[in-house]
């Protein structure tokens, strides 16, 4: 159990490290070709939609990763449960706090992220 919280622990860290780069990375790109965009529309615009789709596909990797790391606990009946990923990416979420249902008291309760 200690090195179940341990392991997820790092999880997260390495989670987190790769939205942070991903999304500097985006944000740099997308305003790299924003300034060849008046000189090179069509290559700027393909930059973009390229950086776009990375950045969306690195998104949904970090999504599944949020969903089998850890577990969520309902805050109402205390339940643990790894949800489905569907759950997870169409959930409301304030950090990593998500509005989902409970498979045991079958309410749509918010339910924290714990790591064991
Ligand atoms: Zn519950």
């Amino acid at each position: 159990m200690k090195n179940e919280k341990k392991f997820n622990k790092e999880l997260f860290i390495v989670e987190a490290v790769i939205g942070i780069a991903a999304s500097i990375m985006f944000i740099v790109v997308v305003g790299l070709a924003a300034l060849i965009a008046e000189k090179e529309p069509a290559v700027a615009g393909l930059i973009i939609g390229v950086s776009f789709l990375s950045f969306f596909v690195v998104c949904l990797g970090l999504t599944k990763m949020e969903q089998i790391v850890g577990y969520y606990q309902c805050i109402k009946c205390r339940h643990k449960h790894v949800p489905t990923y569907n759950e997870v990416l169409w959930s409301m979420h304030l950090g990593r706090t998500r509005r989902m249902p409970c498979p045991k008291c079958h309410k749509k309760t918010w339910q924290r992220k714990v790591l064991s």
